[in-house]
């Protein structure tokens, strides 16, 4: 734990905050099995039932979600 690749905060599309949001799935993959090379994480979201997937390149450095959640580089709207 404790990683600070994230750059953004993970969202749900439909509920527009990140509140209920827990991961069901994680994996870390790693390279000369020291560094991490790519993370997965797989969200779902406990108020609506939502679900996305949130991946890290670091390769690329790049971030990529799909399903239902967003990545956003902005503080999160709580209500
Ligand atoms: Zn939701």
């Amino acid at each position: 734990m404790g990683s600070h690749y994230r750059t953004g905060m993970i969202t749900c599309a439909n509920c527009d905050t990140p509140q209920f949001l827990q991961i069901t799935q994680s994996r870390v993959y790693f390279e000369d099995g020291e560094m991490i090379n790519e993370i997965s994480e797989t969200y779902e979201c406990t108020l609506c039932g939502s679900t996305g997937q949130y991946a890290y390149d670091d390769d690329r450095d790049e971030e990529t979600v799909t399903g239902d959640v967003t990545l956003t580089k902005e503080r999160p709207k709580f209500a």
